[in-house]
């Protein structure tokens, strides 16, 4: 976890962070050696207030956290002392609470970060109700004129296989037509968006409203923020605190961070699992990839499939033409499960 390469201040003007909030970042995560009798983890320590980028403009860091890994062994002992987790049967103890949801030890640390994410990631992120969040104000303040435009290589077409997906990159030609349209789009509400609060001096398309605002003879007194700010196009960037104790956060991070999320939104999951919780709790994160990340969990109509898919000794490339609904009607299987259980055996997510 020490290879952790923080970015320059040209990547962070790039993502639209100012030389001043760069040096507020740097400033408290410089500020002296506090002393503390509460226990410290020192991966935490150092990556404190500091920003992984995300997306063209996105980032997250973590302002704060409560409690060590020994933290949920003390709580789950409701020990004197502190907890230890050096011992062997401490991180069995870990595994055994994981993997049998013995869940409220969890709850016993938390984490607070500081998330700049588009606002349809927002929108799927506000989902996990077990957080405390504070966003920004978009009725008191101004967004900012930064919009996400995917990559190309994100830029693909609706899956066949999953609805709620994406399949085929889309080509390079008409990825760019896609990321014109994109911006034009954002572009054009935001300059409306600037109009309507009465901030515009100029008006790049012409538009004759707009021109109306500018020229008002009875001075416009510029739209409140809080009815303006719906002319935007949900890939502005807004912002939030977002805290959440142990156990919720393992929750996000069992969703966010699977291949079924949406890119979007599994990029900053993936940051939290990799860069934060593997430093923060080692043994909870090892554990987590163990019992949730890399398990598979088989129905019983899949365990009756698997029994005969042992017994048959079935080829692995033969096993989609030998795991059907048409071969086990009366176990209400589907075909979508059919084809999950056949990727789970083979090991592949696709
Ligand atoms: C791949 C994917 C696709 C999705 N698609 C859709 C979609 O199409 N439409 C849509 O609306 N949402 C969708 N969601 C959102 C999803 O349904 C959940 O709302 C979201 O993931 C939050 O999960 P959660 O409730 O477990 O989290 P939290 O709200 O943080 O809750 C954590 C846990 O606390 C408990 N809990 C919280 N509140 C209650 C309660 N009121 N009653 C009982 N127990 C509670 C539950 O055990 C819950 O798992 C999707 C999510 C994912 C990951």
């Amino acid at each position: 976890m020490d290879n952790i390469v923080f970015p320059t201040l040209a990547e962070l003007n790039a993502h639209g962070i100012s030389n001043a909030q760069a040096q507020e970042m740097e400033d408290l995560h410089t500020y002296g050696q506090k002393t503390t009798v509460r226990p410290t983890v020192a991966h935490m320590e150092h990556i404190l207030y500091k920003p992984f980028l995300v997306l063209n403009h996105g980032f997250l860091r973590v302002i704060d956290y409560m409690g060590n890994q020994a933290a949920v062994v003390q709580a789950a002992r409701v020990s004197y002392g502190h907890g230890t987790t050096k011992l062997r049967s401490d991180i069995g103890l870990l595994r055994y609470m994981l993997s049998h949801q013995h869940g409220t030890p969890f709850e016993m640390c938390e984490i607070k970060i500081h998330v700049k994410m588009p606002i349809f990631v927002a929108r799927q992120w506000i989902r996990h109700r077990t957080a405390n969040v504070n966003e920004y104000s978009a009725r008191y303040s101004i967004l900012d004129r930064e919009f996400y435009i995917p990559a190309p290589e994100h830029m693909a077409a609706q899956s066949n296989e999953n609805r709620q997906g994406r399949g085929s990159v889309l080509t390079p030609n008409q990825a760019i037509v896609i990321r014109d349209l994109l911006l034009e789009d954002a572009q054009r509400n935001y300059d409306h968006y600037e109009a309507m609060l009465g901030e515009s001096e100029e008006n790049p398309d012409g538009n004759d409203n707009v021109d109306r605002l500018i020229n008002d003879s009875d001075d416009f007194p510029g739209l409140a923020k809080e009815l303006a700010r719906m002319n935007l196009t949900l890939n502005t960037y807004t912002q939030w605190y977002w805290k959440c104790d142990l156990r919720n956060f393992l929750n996000f991070l069992a969703l966010r961070a699977d291949a079924h999320a949406q890119y979007e939104i599994r990029v900053y999951a993936d940051i939290l699992l990799n860069q934060v919780l593997k430093g923060w709790l080692p043994d909870v994160y090892t554990a987590f990839m163990d019992y949730n990340v890399n398990a598979v969990t088989f129905s019983a109509p899949m365990m009756h499939i698997m029994r005969d898919v042992i017994i048959a000794k079935c080829l692995m490339e033969e096993l989609h033409l030998f795991i059907t609904p048409s071969r086990y009607p009366t176990l209400l299987i589907t075909e979508r499960e059919c084809a999950a259980m056949v990727k789970s055996i083979r090991g592949t997510t696709t």
